[in-house]
C-alpha cells in the first residue's frame, strides 16, 4: 500500500545514520529485532528518526553544502 511522501522523507533522513536501536547502516532499512525483516509500518526507529535530526556535535560550522560549486568542474 501507498506510503506518503513525508513517510518517505523521514525514511529517507532516518537512513543517513545508524541506527541505535537495532544498529542497522546508513542506507540500510531498519529491521524489526524479533522477525528480522525491514519495518513496513515505521519509516524507521523512532530512536534512530530522532538520531538523524540531531545536528551532528562535531559540525558546528555551515552544514549546507553547495552543489551548484561541484556541478560546475574546470575544463
Ligand atoms: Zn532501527
Amino acid at each position: 500500500m501507498g506510503k506518503s511522501a513525508e513517510w518517505h522523507a523521514i525514511r529517507a533522513e532516518a537512513n543517513t545514520v545508524v541506527c541505535p536501536d537495532c544498529h542497522m547502516p546508513p542506507g540500510t532499512v531498519c529491521r524489526n529485532q524479533w522477525t528480522g525483516q525491514p519495518t513496513t509500518h515505521l519509516p524507521a526507529h523512532a530512536s534512530r528518526i530522532v538520531f538523524a535530526r540531531k545536528p551532528m556535535p562535531q559540525s558546528d560550522g555551515d552544514p549546507i553544502v553547495d552543489l551548484d560549486a561541484q556541478a560546475s568542474e574546470p575544463g
